[in-house]
């Protein structure tokens, strides 16, 4: 039987609100054999996560969505099939820690100054152990009545330019790369058309990140279409980069399921072929 891979998604060590083990329990329902679990720059749902996979056997990727910063500019790089404790990897995960921290304070200031108080204790509360996101302010605005979506906390108050925009210091792309690819993974480029790239601006980002030593590009995730996978499984060929599949599932009831995936196109080198 051929796995069925899902290669990006989110538990409560970030934001996402299923438990590692829930997350796992529901991708085996939902028929996905081989499972990253990518949460924002953390890898501490994978020990859980580990346990509950070889109870059902089901096969665990460790995997990590990392902030990354290049021109200014914030990318996510997926890391797949990466050893969490390699010192280099750890010792970033410890500083984002710190980073997202930092940033929720800067950002429960900025909402206060709009006269929202209590942002951080709240915030803090929700994410737990897990890092806090922007995903935890949108809940906690939503929570409170000032806005009456998620998607309207980031319009009107998370989103770049809005008024509780913080800029932050993530992770520069060419050291988050070789982070991942030190400790033995495979570094992704994820969702690369929602970064709203010209085509002159993907291709240099494409080529900077081959240079860091990038190899796959995520061609199909939760939200793409035809036309959208036909575009980015021509730069994967062009840049000779290999083809990766995740849902980026958060949360049951959304519209992005776990392991709901198109097929990758034939003629695109399947990431999982590279996994040792
Ligand atoms: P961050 O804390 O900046 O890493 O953001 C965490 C999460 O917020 C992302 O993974 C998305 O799930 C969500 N998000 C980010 N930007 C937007 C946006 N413009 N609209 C809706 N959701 C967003
Ligand atoms: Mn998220
Ligand atoms: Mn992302
Ligand atoms: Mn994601």
């Amino acid at each position: 039987m051929p796995e069925i891979y899902d290669l990006h998604c989110h538990s409560t060590a970030s934001d996402g609100t299923l438990s590692p083990s829930a997350v796992i329990e529901r991708a085996n329902l939902q028929g996905v054999t081989a499972l990253a679990l990518t949460d924002h720059d953390t890898t501490a749902g994978l020990t859980e996560a580990l346990r509950r996979a070889t109870d059902i056997n089901l096969k665990l990727i460790p995997g990590i969505e990392l902030s990354t910063l290049w021109q200014n500019q914030c990318f996510h790089i997926i890391g797949i099939g990466i050893n969490p404790n390699h010192p280099p990897l750890a010792e970033a995960t410890f500083n984002l820690q710190q980073t997202r921290l930092a940033r929720a304070e800067a950002i429960a200031e900025k909402l206060a100054k709009k006269r929202i108080t209590g942002a951080f204790e709240a915030v803090k509360q929700l994410a737990g152990d897990g890092m806090i996101t922007r995903s935890h302010f949108a809940d906690f605005l939503v929570s409170q009545f000032h806005v009456d979506t998620h998607q309207e906390a980031f319009d009107r108050y998370l989103a770049k330019g809005k008024p509780a925009y913080v800029a932050t210091p993530w992770a520069d792309l060419n050291l988050a790369v070789s982070w991942i690819t030190e400790s033995g993974g495979i570094a992704i480029l994820a969702h690369p058309l929602r970064y709203q790239l010209t085509t002159k601006w993907m291709k240099r980002l494409l080529t900077a990140f081959k240079d860091a030593g990038g190899q796959g590009i995520e061609v199909i995730t939760g939200r793409t279409n035809k036309d959208e996978i036909q575009r980015v499984a021509a730069l994967a060929s062009t840049f000779d980069l290999a083809g990766s599949c995740g849902s980026d599932f958060h949360c049951p009831g959304q519209w992005v399921e776990l392991g709901q995936l198109a097929p990758l196109p034939t003629h695109i080198q399947p990431v999982w072929d590279l996994l040792n």
